[in-house]
């Protein structure tokens, strides 16, 4: 029997997620049956409950650049020795805009399936955006800049907005990178392209394996359901971020993972990168939609 819609609609109530905005992280995989109409079901569902949807929409591996020797900070979580001393200040890399729809194949089909809608909108930060669908979307969305990278969760909070986990863990939840910056670490610094092909420098998310060690410290603040073979968890968001920044400033290493080679442990843990941060950002405005 395929997941049906009634299912689905009623762990929405459930959860109280009707008339909030939702941060969405997923894995249709985990139900353990097909869901009736998809991906695309499921965001209607989002929206016929009056829903904004928000999901991750990354894009690292096809827009990121090569860090020209200028701007490159210490305690960055990258060994600069393996990089080409010489990478020049303007390089052959596709520009991000707000209209693309690539997104890292590591994101899921429901980030793909909502980029897809002519409505949806999506975040002016290069490698790492979020994208939006429902009444909130555009004003969520318009907090992201290549300089603010967690805008849209900082309004997701404000707005009593909620996360939802369905079939995933916390190693999935970016609200706990806005966390990170909240309890005093700086974030990791990427580099993309403009129009020019010119390097920019933007702040992105560290390492997030260990992030299932909060679990003591948010399980307390979630609601539980179950579709199909399906866990779903869903947090207040704001509450989130208060406990989990308590935590890292009680003990800043409480968010280390297993491995301990992992470099973005290591720095962000120590605080982040030092030196040069991002300044001049491009505005990645929207062009025309294709
Ligand atoms: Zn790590």
């Amino acid at each position: 029997m395929p997941i049906s819609t009634g299912q689905l609609t009623s762990a929405m109530d459930d959860l109280g997620l009707a008339d909030r905005p939702v941060m969405v992280h997923s894995s249709l995989r985990s139900f353990g049956d097909r869901v009736d109409g998809g991906a695309d079901a499921l965001l209607d569902l989002f929206l016929a409950r009056g829903c904004t949807v928000l999901v991750p929409t990354f894009s690292e591996s096809q827009f990121g650049a090569v860090p020209p020797a200028a701007m490159r900070p210490e305690r960055n979580a990258i060994d600069y020795a393996e990089l080409p001393a010489d990478a020049p200040a303007v390089q052959d890399v596709p520009e991000y805009t707000v209209d693309s729809t690539v997104v890292n194949e590591g994101m899921g089909i429901l980030p793909a399936r909502l980029l897809a809608r002519p409505d949806a909108e999506r975040g002016r930060h290069p490698l790492n955006s979020f994208a939006a669908l429902g009444p909130q979307a555009h004003d969520l969305i318009a907090a992201q800049s290549a300089a603010d990278v967690y805008g849209p969760l900082r309004e997701l909070a404000g707005r009593g907005g909620a996360v939802l986990l369905m079939g995933v863990g916390l190693d999935r939840m970016t609200l706990l990178h806005h966390a990170e910056q909240a309890s005093g670490r700086r974030l990791l610094v990427r580099w993309a392209c403009d129009s020019g092909g010119r390097v920019f420098m933007v702040e992105t998310g560290s390492c997030s394996e260990g992030f299932p060690r909060l679990e003591p410290v948010l399980r307390p603040l979630a609601r539980t359901a179950r579709v199909g073979e399906s866990g779903w968890a869903a947090y207040p968001a704001k509450e989130v971020i208060d406990a989990a920044r308590d935590a890292m400033c009680a003990d800043q290493t409480v968010t280390r993972c297993a491995d301990d080679s992992c470099l973005r442990c290591r720095d962000s843990i120590a605080g982040g990168p030092v030196g040069p941060a991002p300044l001049a950002c491009p505005s990645l405005e929207r062009r025309p939609r294709r």
